[in-house]
């Protein structure tokens, strides 16, 4: 059975949106008598808090939401990054780009061939050896790049659908030297096991640049994707703080207790009614991913 996980960023409180992406992606694990491992993604130094970390976890387990062995951290899986990086580099699929992010949104502005809106066009792939010298001696930090070639790619998404997109030139080490996100992700599903990435819809757009990357490092078959849809707050946008009471502290405060956070989850899929108080077996019991179909998508 393909391992399930769930990889929260520990950049703030989880608000209910969240959680409900967690109930999910805990749902297909044990339903399909799956592991469901847990990683906390903190490979953006800059943004991450050890205090996030605790919280999230102790909020997963207040709502029943259990997982399989060590929670791992992206902050201590560098070794790995640095190795898959090599990979890339000892194949020449390495390139440094010296691009600041106004030089990339100028440069994914101008028309580019197949690639999608806002991709990085190759700017620093074409370098001459006389301009690749100069800005090395500029000592501007480079972030590192991986030669993708405009690949074409369709990944078939278990809710969404097939998904076709070329890929552009991404980032797989970070100007400030940080691990980037799709290279991190990619190694630690392939290390981890994970047979299945259930996740939110907002990560959509990363998914062919990850399953590129992931048959590229010769890791075989990607594993499969479920991009379930995000709650959205009362006025159809992203949930946010605007919004009131959207942590399971803010719900607490107002005397919801987290079985009824939990059941307040379920309902909004269909799986129960708001005032019944279902426990994760029960839940499990009743979860079927096509009940997702019928719930409005971002
Ligand atoms: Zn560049």
């Amino acid at each position: 059975m393909p391992d399930g996980r769930y990889a929260p960023s520990p950049t703030g409180t989880l608000h209910i949106g969240n959680l409900r992406t967690a109930l999910l992606a805990w749902l297909f694990a044990r339903t399909s008598a799956s592991r469901f491992l847990m990683r906390i993604e903190d490979v953006d130094r800059g943004r991450s808090r050890a205090r996030f970390v605790a919280e999230q976890l102790a909020d997963l387990a207040a709502l029943g939401l259990d997982w399989d062995g060590l929670v791992e951290r992206q902050s201590e899986r560098g070794a790995l990054y640095a190795e898959a990086l090599s990979k890339l580099e000892a194949r020449g699929l390495v390139y440094p780009c010296w691009c600041t992010r106004a030089e990339v949104r100028e440069a994914a502005a101008a028309p580019h061939g197949a690639l999608p809106d806002g991709a990085y066009p190759g700017t620093c792939r074409a370098l001459t050896a006389a301009q690749r010298a100069q800005r090395e001696r500029s000592g501007r930090p480079a972030a590192l790049r991986v030669r993708a070639d405009e690949a074409r790619v369709t990944v078939t998404d278990r809710l969404v659908g097939p998904i076709v997109a070329e890929i552009d030139d991404f980032v797989l080490r970070r100007t400030d030297g940080d691990w980037a996100y799709n290279l991190a992700v990619v190694v630690d599903d392939h290390t981890q096991g994970v047979g299945e990435v259930v996740r939110g819809a907002d990560l959509l757009e990363t998914t062919p640049r990850q399953a590129w990357l992931h048959s590229t490092l010769g890791y075989g078959a990607p594993p499969a994707y479920a991009h379930v849809p995000l709650l959205l707050g009362p006025d159809g946008t992203r949930l946010a703080k605007r919004h009131g009471a959207v942590t399971l502290a803010d719900r607490g405060a107002q005397g919801k207790s987290a079985a009824g956070v939990r059941a307040e989850l379920a309902a909004s899929v269909g799986l129960c009614e708001p005032d019944e108080r279902p426990t994760p077996a029960e839940l499990v019991a009743l979860f079927n991913p096509a009940l997702l179909a019928g719930v409005r998508s971002v």
